[in-house]
């Protein structure tokens, strides 16, 4: 019979919001054996961001306890001691692959099952792959991702390896210019393509933009724009050799990483609690549309009043701050004080 284990409140995904989640819980005095994290990471909640910039230096490079949440803020850094001490239960290398929110169970691939009185939903963001698309090719070694421990040491591993080689980074995002700037600091030959007019279109005007593509230029990074990576070339081995563009260039590649975007992880709630903007919809308390039952960092879709409209945040500030307000309300809630009305 299959292992099922019972918490007063569970932080499903073991990131950055679960991390700062936690310290919270902490501090409004959660009691031990009440609070578990449930994390498909082998390892606890870490500082993410950490992983495309110290993580890749060539020398001195960040690892791993030195970056556990809540470095990133100054805090205090957690590490699975602190979990244990509290009586917070990590339950790591666990994926949740069924999640019933009418009997507050959740299901794990290994066949265990956790129930809880309250959910907390911080499962992030998966990146795109080029795999999705069919891209031709895009399935060749190395061609590479980057969105946890694990792909950041592939792509250490593949620096060593492919050591002073030619990189293709795929996207002009912030994870393209990060990565870029990471491979150059590592000495490859390192040539950026995208779509769009200039880098970060989003968020950059075209002078600001022109500012970056100059100082990356000078940096020795080449950069091509207005075109994107139709198709790609492995050797014998499958490992990949070349980028074909659309407008006809082939580039030479030992190492190609693409930054394409990201898609929140939600998959698991499809048809049990109200969504917009492609995540879970939350009030201003980051609780959905489920009594109970809370989204916090990349998957929340809460009202934001600034603007008076509903927006996803893909940031680490987000990520704290929303972890810390929903913690606060659950656990204000549970003693019979609600924040809502009880100013
Ligand atoms: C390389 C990189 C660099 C970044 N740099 C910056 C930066 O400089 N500044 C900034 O503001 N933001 C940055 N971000 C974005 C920022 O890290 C995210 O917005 C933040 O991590 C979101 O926190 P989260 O807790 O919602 O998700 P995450 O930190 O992604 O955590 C999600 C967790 O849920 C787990 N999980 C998912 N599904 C399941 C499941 N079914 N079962 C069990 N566990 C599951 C995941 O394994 C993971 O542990 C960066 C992101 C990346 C990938």
């Amino acid at each position: 019979m299959a292992a099922e284990k019972r918490f007063k409140y569970v932080i499903l995904g073991g990131g950055v919001a679960a991390g700062y989640a936690a310290r919270e819980f902490a501090k409004q005095g959660v009691k031990p054996g009440e609070l578990a994290i449930i994390s498909k990471e082998q390892v606890a909640p870490y500082e993410r961001p950490a992983l495309s910039k110290g993580y890749l230096f060539p020398h001195n490079a960040a690892r791993l306890p030195g970056f556990h949440t809540c470095v990133g803020s100054a805090g205090e850094r957690l590490l699975p001691e602190w979990y244990s001490d509290k009586g917070i239960e990590l339950i790591l290398s666990t994926e949740i692959v069924k999640a019933d929110l009418a009997s507050k169970t959740l299901a794990s691939s290994d066949g265990a099952t956790f129930t809880y009185e309250t959910l907390l939903i911080s499962t992030g963001s998966s990146v795109i792959k080029l795999t999705d698309f069919g891209v031709q090719g895009a399935e060749a070694n190395n061609i590479l991702y980057l969105r946890d421990i694990v792909d950041a040491d592939k792509l250490v591993a593949a620096m060593q390896a492919k050591k002073d080689g030619k990189a293709v980074v795929v996207g002009g995002g912030y994870i393209g210019l990060e990565l870029s700037a990471a491979l150059k600091t590592n000495n490859f030959d390192v040539t950026m393509v995208y779509p769009e007019p200039w880098c970060m279109p989003r968020l950059f005007t075209a002078g600001l933009a022109n500012f970056y593509e100059g100082y990356y230029a000078n940096k020795g990074i080449n950069i091509v724009k207005g075109t994107v990576a139709v198709g790609f070339d492995a050797d014998a081995n499958g490992d990949v050799t070349a980028v074909k563009l659309r407008n006809g260039t082939v580039l030479e590649a030992d190492i190609v990483i693409v930054g394409v975007g990201g898609r929140p992880l939600i998959n698991l709630f499809k048809g049990q609690v109200a969504e917009e903007k492609g995540g879970l919809k939350t009030d201003a308390f980051f609780e959905t549309s489920v009594p109970g039952v809370f989204a916090i960092g990349d998957v929340a879709a809460f009202p934001l009043k600034l603007y008076n409209e509903t927006r996803r945040v893909e940031h680490v500030d987000h990520a704290r701050k929303s972890a810390e307000q929903a913690v606060k309300v659950t656990h204000l809630v549970v003693l019979d004080f609600c924040p809502r009305c009880c100013h």
